[in-house]
């Protein structure tokens, strides 16, 4: 086993990453640019390492800084948590070139599955179901326009290098095409560097329901259960839950067993999700990470395992025990993102955290980088806590969830906590019967 991890991230995942390495012995070093000399994880890393100023780019993304870091430290290897470099091949390669374990899949997962494009292909090649589309990038106007006449619209157009709900257009009808096309090409240019767009049918009300896997370098793959994240904004999701309250065991059944098959099809490595939509008992891939999420903690509840722990060990060679009838979640799990934003126009609400108050009790979990007097800082994601119960059944982990979500106290900056607390009484939460696009409708109607 490893005995020392460089963990190349901030806020809650470096804080996460550093418990299990803590529980298992692991010595680690967290990385941090100016602005966060102060956060948490640096607090409570073994040893730390300054990568450069606040801007991402030159700290978090900065390869250089962090492969130097990993050096001096004498780290054998690097957990990248999620976002920054987690999904970036050349990163992975550069850490194994120069003898670091990378925490993660093979650079050729990262590449394949980082190309919406190319992963909807290979999906369907190894036979995953798709939303009906393009299937590949969009060559010109005339193509976007056949492909939209023969699915059908409305269509929503979408970056083959996108990511976090960014770079997407729906669109209605013919008319609007060519301008939501040269758009979504621009944004998409701006946001990735890569114009390439593609196209899906636009599915009306679905629901975002995805299969956590893990898997190790013999051969061995766990399929750990869905997570229902149909409650999103713009996109982004917000509230996620497992087991899904849509799901049946026997379609349940059906799905995990299609996604063992491709993990073993392409012989992957590590932690991944596969994301469908769902709608009308059928299941559409959309894509697949291929790194932690931050909803794996739900997963975490129900299974009793720890997934960071899991990385490593399978990292390190490990095998992944066999499981005689694969995983049965226990209980029900849900988490709510807390995010530092203004309660009405979501704009991120950076500052100093004046007061700080976690709720507590049996099967609560608080996941956040928050102290009292930290300050959080305006150059990264505003998701600064997550609020994870578990529960006997849905019933009971809501109850949990609505009264950890009374006790939570941050003071001194704006936050979600209220909108959480709404929705956490909402009927249509609370039937289960919800979709993508119910979130929005229950802010609106309020
Ligand atoms: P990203 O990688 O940017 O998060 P995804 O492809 O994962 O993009 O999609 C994010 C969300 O956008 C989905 O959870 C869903 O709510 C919505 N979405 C994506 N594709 C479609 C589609 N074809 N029809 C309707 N909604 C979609």
């Amino acid at each position: 086993m490893f005995k020392k991890i460089l963990i190349a991230n901030r806020g809650e995942i470096a804080v996460r990453v550093h418990r299990s390495c803590r529980e298992m012995g692991i010595s680690t070093v967290a990385v941090h640019s100016e602005a966060d000399a102060d956060a948490l994880h640096v607090k409570m890393a073994n040893e730390t390492v300054c990568i450069g100023p606040a801007s991402a780019t030159d700290s978090y993304l900065n390869m250089t800084a962090i492969l130097s870091a990993a050096e001096v430290t004498d780290a054998e290897a690097i957990h990248p948590g999620y976002g920054f470099l987690s999904e970036n091949s050349k990163f992975s390669e550069m850490c194994e070139d120069l003898g670091f374990a990378f925490i993660g899949p093979k650079a050729e997962h990262i590449d394949l599955m980082g190309d919406k494009t190319s992963a909807i292909a290979y999906a369907t090649e190894l036979g995953l179901p798709t939303v009906p589309g393009s299937g590949g990038v969009l060559k010109d106007e005339k193509h976007a326009e056949h492909i939209a006449e023969k699915i059908g619209y409305p269509v929503l157009i979408k970056a083959s290098s996108g990511g976090g709900g960014r770079g997407m257009k729906v669109v209605h009808e013919k008319s609007e095409l060519v301008n939501a096309f040269n758009m979504a090409k621009t944004e998409s240019k701006a946001a990735f560097g890569d114009d390439r767009v593609y196209m899906e049918k636009y599915l009306i009300t679905p629901r975002h329901i995805e299969v956590q896997v893990m898997c190790d370098k013999h051969g061995g793959v766990w399929v750990l259960g869905e997570r229902d994240c149909s409650m999103q904004r713009r996109y982004q999701k917000v509230i996620e839950e497992t087991p899904s309250p849509a799901l049946k065991d026997e379609q349940r059944a059906k799905l995990f067993e299609l996604c063992e098959d491709v993990c073993k099809k392409m012989s992957y490595v590590g932690a991944g999700t596969f994301e469908f939509l769902y709608e009308n008992g059928e299941f559409y891939f959309i894509e697949m990470n291929t790194r932690l999420q931050v909803e794996h903690p739900v997963t975490e509840m129900v299974t009793g395992l720890d997934l960071v722990s899991w990385q490593i060990k399978v990292a390190a060679g490990e095998k992944l025990p066999m499981i005689n009838g694969g995983f049965k979640p226990r209980g029900h799990s849900i988490e709510c993102r807390i995010n530092a934003e203004h309660a009405e126009t979501f704009r991120p609400s950076p500052g100093k955290v004046t007061e700080y108050f976690t709720p507590g009790g049996p099967n609560v979990r608080v996941d956040s980088s928050l102290y009292t007097d930290c300050i959080v800082q305006p150059y990264y994601d505003s998701m600064v806590a997550k609020l994870i119960v578990h529960g006997k059944d849905r019933t009971d982990a809501m109850a949990r969830m609505k009264r950890s979500l009374e006790e939570f106290i941050v003071g001194g900056i704006d936050t979600n906590l209220d909108l959480h607390k709404r929705l956490i009484s909402n009927n249509a939460f609370l039937s289960g019967d919800y979709n993508i696009h119910s979130l929005q409708q229950m802010i609106d109607g309020e």
